[in-house]
């Protein structure tokens, strides 16, 4: 029989929830058990590809498309799961299903209620995910956005609440997320916020099983774990210590000390078989070893969100475990060089240079003059999806004299559009889920650094855009701008461009997908990773 293991927040928001969420599915399955893991957001948005990433964080795509929360990129990370649009669900979602029932008639003359309608639609999205599993999963885990005592969090609290009864408490696991506060002024830590808040939840119904501190530079102590344990009504090895980790991805072995899986599998009745964590280690160790460190320049807008640009921060990360260095990210506000600025002086510390995802046309002009700077002065270049659009109108402007192009989305009426809108994008006016999203294949050619990097011929990567390349212009740019394209979406008489790379150049190469959705630290995306070697050897070459 499945298992539920449910992941609530207390105190505060941005605790780390969805990485202990993520970290207890890895050492589940480091003990050979089959999970699926899942995210319930109260907000009303359908599903957050409509939220500012600078507001809200990084907007996360699945294989199947579906726009997702940032937690979905940590369940990938840690995890082997696959995850896909059942794996999100909103406040919003939900209610957009019932209303659609509603209008079907489906409630046959009901008056539709947040009990049971909502909650009934909640529980069966819980359900689905397992569903149409081809092997059994052992152990389902669903985190919960927002922190209890929100009143959007109710009807999803009530959803489990009842969810439990009707499997059976056996099979159902509370872990709760909280904030241990340090008072300074006190030299201590304070453990009451943390008991108000599995107050809410057990006036809601709910009794936590397991209780994580995040405890913030500190540990908790013997006295302060049994503190908690006695006023929450938890064994004391079910409290957990959860303070500030590094390298980030020790969180889990911090966990693993404290057996936190061992007890999620205890309360289930399950034996804990053996855990196989060689692999996690060992990168772990690497990740420890690590003497270099490499500056990047990631020219784009201004941004004060730390996660808006959560995987391509992580892909680095994971591409800097296999060379060897740690990789100093760093954001460059764009239009600097529209402001006077020469990128010859802002960029001449650093080893390479990443024009990211993007929409709107603010500092465009901006990262066009750093690809040139980068193309001109032999530093390497990585695009990713506006960055290779970049990377186009560059080549389009400098080499092939084409002073105004310029992509649709910025200039409606340039006479070269070199990026237009996707044909199938024409005529769209809803903007929830209508980008080209989600996974296509994409077919290698010989004897090309995106080939090279790969290993083979047919790769498969994310999306999430409604311009493109515009193939009237392909001739032009391969002859006369020396632009090859090393990848390509076959689609019958249209190809699509979705790499495109400078032959003369140590390394200039840039995607129209989403490289950084599929990295992860066992598994470095192959793009990452070659552009920081390529880096590092430019660090070497400069001395
Ligand atoms: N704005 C561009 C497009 O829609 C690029 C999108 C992106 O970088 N994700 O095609």
């Amino acid at each position: 029989m499945t298992k539920y293991v449910f992941v609530t927040g207390g105190v505060v928001s941005s605790i780390g929830k969805g990485v202990m969420a993520a970290s207890l599915g890895m050492l589940l399955e480091a003990r050979g058990f089959k999970i699926a893991i899942m995210k319930l957001d109260p907000y009303i948005n359908v599903d957050p590809g409509t939220m500012n990433p600078f507001e809200h964080g990084e907007v996360f795509v699945t294989d199947d498309g579906a726009e997702t929360d940032l937690d979905l990129g940590h369940y990938e990370r840690f995890t082997t799961c696959t995850l896909s649009q059942k794996s999100n669900a909103t406040t919003g979602g939900i209610y957009n299903a019932v209303i659609q029932k509603e209008r079907r008639g489906e409630y046959l003359g009901k008056t539709v209620q947040v009990i049971p309608h909502i909650t009934d639609e909640i529980k069966s999205r819980i359900r689905s995910l397992t569903a149409d599993q081809e092997e059994e999963v052992d152990i389902v885990i669903i985190e919960i956005g927002g922190t209890v005592g929100d009143i959007e969090s109710l009807p999803f609290l009530e959803a489990l609440r009842q969810f439990r009864l009707e499997i059976g408490p056996p099979n159902c696991c509370f872990c709760h997320v909280t904030l241990v506060p340090y008072i300074e002024a006190a030299g201590e830590l304070k453990t009451k916020p943390t008991q108000h808040s599995v107050r809410s939840l057990r006036d809601i119904g709910i009794q936590p099983n397991v209780i994580v501190c995040r405890t913030g530079t500190q540990t908790l102590s013997d006295n302060e774990r049994h503190k908690i344990a006695m006023f929450c009504d938890v064994m004391d090895d079910a409290i957990i210590s959860a303070e500030d980790t590094s390298p980030f991805y020790a969180i889990p072995l911090n966990f693993k000390n404290q057996k936190l899986d061992e007890t999620v599998l205890n309360l289930f009745g399950i034996d804990p078989p053996e855990s196989d964590l060689s692999d996690w280690i060992a990168m772990v160790d690497r990740l420890n070893k690590v003497d270099k460190t490499l500056r990047i320049a990631a020219v784009g807008k201004y941004i004060d969100h730390d996660d808006a640009y959560k995987s391509i921060n992580e892909a680095f990360d994971h591409a800097g475990i296999v060379n060897d260095c740690s990789i100093d990210l760093q954001w460059i506000d764009s239009e600097r060089f529209e402001k006077g600025e020469d990128p010859a002086d802002v960029l001449a510390d650093f080893d390479g240079v990443l024009v990211g995802p993007g929409f709107g046309s603010r500092g465009i002009e901006g990262k066009i003059r750093a690809v040139q700077h980068a193309r001109e002065s032999k530093l390497p270049f990585f695009g990713i999806c506006l960055g290779m659009q970049i990377a186009c109108l560059e080549l389009a402007r400098n080499l092939l004299g084409l002073k105004n192009a310029n992509s649709t989305e910025f200039d409606p009426e340039t006479p070269d559009p070199i990026i237009s809108l996707l044909t199938e994008q024409k005529g769209i006016k809803d903007m929830g889920g209508t980008m080209r999203l989600g996974a296509y294949r994409c077919e290698l050619q010989e004897n090309t650094r995106a080939r090279a990097a790969y290993g083979k011929d047919v790769i498969s990567e994310r999306h999430r855009h409604r311009y493109e390349f515009n193939n009237a212009y392909l001739e032009a740019m391969q002859k006369d701008a020396g632009m090859v394209v090393s990848g390509w979406h076959p689609k019958g008489d249209h190809n699509l461009v979705e790499i495109v790379e400078l032959a003369d150049h140590p390394w200039f190469c840039a995607a129209q997908f989403h490289p950084e959705f599929k990295s992860t630290p066992l598994k470095p995306q192959p793009l990452f990773k070659d552009f920081v070697a390529a880096a590092l050897a430019h660090q070497e070459a400069r001395g």
